[in-house]
C-alpha cells in the first residue's frame, strides 16, 4: 500500500459536506460583496514568492516547496495566493478589465511545516483581494467581509485582532526603536531572532520560542511610531469597525508572517480549535504590486484556512443528509429494462434516484436501499409491469401502495 504523504489528507464523504458548506458560503458572501472569482496556477516561478512573500520570511526561507524544472527553471508550489493574484492583476491588466478590481480565489497551498492539528503541508485557503483603493473604508469593507464570513458560517467564540504596522516612511524609525529597546537582550534571544534583528527586526514578533516571549512582549508597539498619514488611516479604520459594530482588540504583536504588509493588519482567532487557532489573517500591502513589476497600486486582502474553518464550525451544524429520493428494485430482465428507463426519467426530472447495478435478489436490493437511506423504494416485477404500475414502499413505515408507472416521476416529486 502506498500511503498519502505526511501533512496531506484525503477529505472523504462525511467530512466533505462541511467543506462544501464552507466553500459555498464563502463564494456566496464574496459574490454578494461584489468580488469576482479567479483561479491561478498552483505552480509559479519561485521568484514571485521570493520577491512577493519576502526573502526573509519563514515561508520562503524554510517552508516553500521549490524545485528545478527539466529546463533549469526554478518553480515553486504556491505557499499563499496573494503574489499569484497580484501577478494575474498585472499580467491581465485587470484594472482595465474590471469596474472595481475585487477578486477572490480558493484552492490548495503548500508549506513544509511540522504537521499537527490544524497545520498541514497541503492546506486550502479562501483568499480575497482588492486593488487600487487607498481609502480606509476599503479596509473596513474587507474586515467586515471577513467578519460576515465567520458569522454566516455560524462560528462563534472568535476574536478579531487588528494592528497597524506602518509604512516605509515610519517603519525605519520603528525598526530602529526595536533594536534600541532590545539592546543587550538580543543575545538572550533564539538564533532566528538574532538574525531577524539584523535583517528585518519586525519579524522578531513572529518568534514562537517560549523563552523569548518575555523580552518580545516588552518591546515597543508599532502604533506608537506611526507617521501622521498612517495614524490618520488607522484611526479611520477603527472608526469604521465601530460604525459597523464589529468588536476587535488591538494587538501590538500582530505584524503577520509576510513582509509586504503596510498599515492595517488583522487576524481572526477561534477559541475552540486548539493551538493553531488563527482561522484567517490579512492586511494592506501598498507596495507589493509595484514591487512585483506592476503599476503603483495599493492592495488589501485576507486569506482564511479552510481546514481551520471546518474545525471551528459549530457541532450543531445540521447539513442536509445526502441520500437518494428513491431506489428502484427490479426483478427479472423485462422489469430491469423498465426500471432503467424510469431511472433515466427520474434523473432527467432532477430526482436523485438509484438502482441496483447487479441483478440481485429482491432482499439484497432492499438491503442496498436501506444502506443508501432511500425513503422510497419502487419495486418493479413482472406483475407490476403487466399492470403498468410500480409498487412503492415507504421505508419509514414499511407501508406499500401502487402507482401508475406513468405517474411515478410525479409521485416522487410530490413526496419529496
Ligand atoms: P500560522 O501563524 O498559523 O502559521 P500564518 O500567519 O502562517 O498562520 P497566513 O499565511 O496568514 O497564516 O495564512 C492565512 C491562514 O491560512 C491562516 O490563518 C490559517 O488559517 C491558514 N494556514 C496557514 N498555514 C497553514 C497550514 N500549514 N495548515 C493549515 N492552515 C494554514
Ligand atoms: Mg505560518
Amino acid at each position: 500500500m502506498i500511503a498519502a504523504i505526511r501533512g496531506t489528507q484525503d477529505i472523504l464523504p462525511g467530512t466533505i459536506e462541511r467543506w462544501q458548506f464552507v466553500e459555498a458560503t464563502a463564494c456566496r458572501v464574496f459574490e454578494q460583496y461584489g468580488y469576482a472569482e479567479i483561479r491561478t496556477p498552483i505552480i509559479e516561478r519561485e521568484e514571485l514568492f521570493a520577491k512577493g512573500t519576502g526573502e526573509t520570511t519563514d515561508i520562503v526561507q524554510k517552508e516553500m516547496y521549490a524545485f528545478t524544472d527539466k529546463d533549469g527553471e526554478r518553480i515553486a508550489l504556491r505557499p499563499e495566493a496573494t503574489p499569484s493574484l497580484v501577478r494575474a492583476f498585472v499580467e491581465h491588466s485587470l484594472e482595465q478589465a474590471m469596474a472595481v478590481p475585487k477578486i477572490y480565489t480558493l484552492g490548495p497551498m503548500f508549506r513544509r511545516e511540522r504537521p499537527q492539528k490544524g497545520r498541514y503541508r497541503q492546506f486550502h485557503q479562501l483568499d480575497v483581494e482588492v486593488f487600487g483603493v487607498k481609502d480606509p473604508s476599503v479596509d473596513g469593507e474587507v474586515i467586515d467581509l471577513a467578519w460576515t464570513l465567520i458569522r454566516e458560517l455560524g462560528i462563534t467564540g472568535v476574536e478579531l485582532a487588528v494592528n497597524s504596522v506602518g509604512c516605509p516612511v515610519c517603519r525605519p524609525s520603528f525598526a530602529a526603536a526595536l533594536v534600541a529597546a532590545l539592546g543587550e537582550d538580543v543575545q538572550t534571544l533564539c538564533g532566528d531572532c538574532q538574525r531577524r534583528a539584523v535583517a528585518n527586526p519586525l519579524r522578531i514578533f513572529d518568534c514562537k520560542v517560549p523563552a523569548d516571549q518575555r523580552v518580545i512582549d516588552a518591546l515597543p508597539h508599532t502604533i506608537d511610531y506611526l507617521c501622521d498619514e498612517c495614524r490618520t488611516h488607522f484611526e479611520a479604520v477603527r472608526r469604521y469597525l465601530d460604525v459597523f459594530g464589529i468588536p476587535y482588540t488591538l494587538s501590538h504583536r500582530l505584524v503577520r508572517g509576510l513582509d509586504y504588509y503596510t498599515r492595517t493588519t488583522f487576524e481572526v482567532l477561534a477559541g475552540q480549535i486548539g493551538a493553531q487557532n488563527a482561522v484567517l489573517g490579512g492586511g494592506r500591502y501598498d507596495g507589493l504590486v509595484k514591487q512585483l513589476g506592476g503599476p503603483d497600486r495599493v492592495g488589501i486582502g485576507f486569506a482564511a484556512g479552510v481546514e481551520r474553518l471546518v474545525l471551528a464550525l459549530p457541532d450543531t451544524l445540521a447539513l442536509p443528509e445526502k441520500r437518494p429520493a428513491v431506489f428502484i428494485a427490479a426483478i427479472g430482465e423485462p422489469a430491469r429494462e423498465a426500471a432503467l428507463t424510469l431511472l433515466r426519467d427520474l434523473r432527467r426530472a432532477g430526482v436523485n434516484a438509484q438502482v441496483e447495478y447487479e441483478g440481485r435478489s429482491l432482499k439484497s436490493q432492499m438491503k442496498r436501499a436501506d444502506r443508501l437511506k432511500a425513503p422510497l423504494v419502487f419495486i418493479l416485477g413482472e406483475d407490476e409491469l403487466a399492470r403498468g404500475e410500480v409498487s412503492v414502499r415507504r421505508m419509514a413505515t414499511s407501508s406499500q401502495e401502487s402507482v401508475p408507472l406513468s405517474g411515478a416521476v410525479e409521485f416522487v416529486k410530490t413526496s419529496q
